[in-house]
């Protein structure tokens, strides 16, 4: 195959160099101009027909949405914005689009509506550009762990731990649910399964990323995570990708600092790699806030957004300082929250984007959670009421990372147990970790989609997932 990529084209000097180019018709003008583009870049290739190249009924089957194979030689354009366009010398229709019929005319449309379109939305602008960076952040993820020595893991999709308690999973069986039988208690008796036992789909792979990295060191997964989260936000997925790295040796410190890092690691690679992809959604979003009051449009745009988090640390706080901002705030004093303000809640999306968008103007590191809203496994503070947890909150989102140093003392991690009726019995293999040479270790949990979000300036997270699975999507 000796076709080159737009992408290639566009950065080459144009010198009359025969090429084949295919892609699809975005636009035709005048029957003369073609805007070609083929998912490598943000950019189209305007293709020149000149007269009598074409018969009239081979013109007409140049519609938006057409597939086409073009032969031509690459010259420069007089247009403005482009360095070279393909004056062609055959075209050949690889596949028909009829007009009339196809949902995607050559002009804005909705992401509500591209949203119900979902298996055409790839061949968007907005959307190709969003899964272009979608893709260089794992390619950047992987490059980071591995520049740093770290092993990818994976853990199992199929779990029988359920790492968080939050009641949140999928159950996995080989038989309808109804055709298992009951235990003498009412439960279903999962032992007549293939796997003998009541398995659900991974809600984290912390815990056995713990394992590992009590050997190995310095770990990381990075995959699917499912959650059967009830609610309808912006930010909830019920499939969504996880990365979670895991280190021994660390300290709450040293997890902060990784996570810091990291997430500057990623937004330097997109800027780096995604330059146009980038100014093109920055320059969405301008328009879209020009439809907005004065008052409503962000100060920054997208890049300097970006620029901005790369150029400054990020606050850190603990949550009791988050509390007393909040307490003070003019949101709370005017009743702006729905949620209650007061120590021992758990922060809503409300409150963390108060923190990161009004009050410190930054990312956020809250450290040190109250212990009865987070799990069993974080490492317990001298205090009593606190655990060494760390979220990181981001504008436009709130949390995308929650982490914790873990409790290495085998004692205090069993009593906390216990107390939080997590079955003791059942985890003995968890347990091993803290009997046999046990030693400080932390890690997090960075959300991909909710760093997609923050990347690409989205502010939907279904609009960041080629194929979004949420209460109301799921045809394919
Ligand atoms: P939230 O408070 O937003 O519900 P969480 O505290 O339940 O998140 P964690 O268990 O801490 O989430 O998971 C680690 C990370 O995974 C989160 O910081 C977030 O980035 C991401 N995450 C959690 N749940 C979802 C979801 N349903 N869809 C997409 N990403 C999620
Ligand atoms: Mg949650
Ligand atoms: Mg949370
Ligand atoms: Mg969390």
């Amino acid at each position: 195959n000796n076709r080159t990529k737009i992408k290639a084209l566009l950065s080459t000097e144009p010198t009359g160099q025969e090429v084949i180019v295919m892609g699809w018709v975005r636009t035709f003008r005048n029957n003369q101009f073609i805007a070609l583009n083929d998912g490598s870049s943000i950019n189209n290739l305007q293709i020149v027909v000149e007269l009598g190249l074409l018969d009239e009924a081979t013109l007409k089957r140049i519609t938006t949405g057409a597939a086409l194979k073009v032969t031509g030689t690459l010259v420069p354009s007089l247009g403005k914005g482009q360095k070279a366009e393909v004056k062609a010398s055959a075209i050949e229709i690889l596949g028909d689009s009829d007009s009339e019929k196809y949902p995607l005319q050559p002009k804005k449309h909705s992401l509500e509506f591209l949203r119900e379109i979902a298996h055409l939305r790839f061949r968007t602008s907005t959307f190709s550009a969003v899964f272009r960076i979608r893709h260089s952040l794992a390619f950047a993820i992987h490059q980071f762990f591995n520049e740093k020595g770290f092993v990818y893991l994976h853990t199992p999709i199929i779990t029988s731990s359920d790492a968080e308690g939050a009641g949140e999973m999928f159950q996995v069986s080989t038989l309808p649910l109804e055709n298992l039988p009951r235990t003498e208690n009412g439960n279903i008796d999962f032992s007549q399964d293939f796997f003998g036992k009541s398995t659900n789909l991974t809600v984290s792979g912390q815990l056995e990323g713990e394992l590992a990295a009590t050997a190995l060191g310095d770990i990381y997964t990075f995959g699917p995570t499912f959650r059967a989260e009830n609610s309808n936000t912006t930010r909830h997925l019920a499939e969504f990708w996880m990365i979670e790295p895991e280190m021994a040796f660390y300290d709450i410190q040293d997890n902060m600092d990784l996570a810091e890092a990291f997430i500057q690691y990623l937004i330097r690679y997109v800027m780096d790699h995604n330059a146009e992809d980038l100014a093109f959604l920055d320059n969405r979003l301008k328009e879209e806030e020009k439809a907005l009051p004065q008052a409503q449009r962000s100060e920054q745009g997208l890049l300097e957004k970006l620029q901005f988090v790369l150029d400054n640390r990020f606050e850190r706080i603990t949550y009791t300082e988050a509390i007393e901002v909040l307490l003070a705030s003019p949101a709370y004093k005017k009743k702006k929250f729905k949620y209650e303000v007061k120590w021992g809640i758990d922060l809503q999306s409300e409150h963390e984007r108060y923190l990161v968008e009004k009050h410190y103007k930054r990312p956020v590191i809250v450290t040190n959670y109250p212990k009865d809203i987070k799990a069993f496994y974080m490492r317990q503070n001298d205090d009593g009421k606190t655990v060494a947890a760390m979220d990181i909150l981001a504008p436009g989102i709130g949390e995308i990372v929650g982490g914790s140093q873990r409790e290495e003392r085998l004692d205090k991690l069993q009593t906390r147990m216990q107390e939080m009726n997590v079955p003791v019995k059942e985890m003995e293999w968890y347990l091993d970790t803290r009997r046999f040479g046990s030693v400080p270790h932390a890690g997090f949990g960075l959300g991909f989609e909710r760093m997609v979000l923050f990347v690409t300036g989205m502010s939907n997270i279904r609009d960041v997932i080629p194929f979004a699975r949420t209460p109301k999507n799921c045809e394919f």
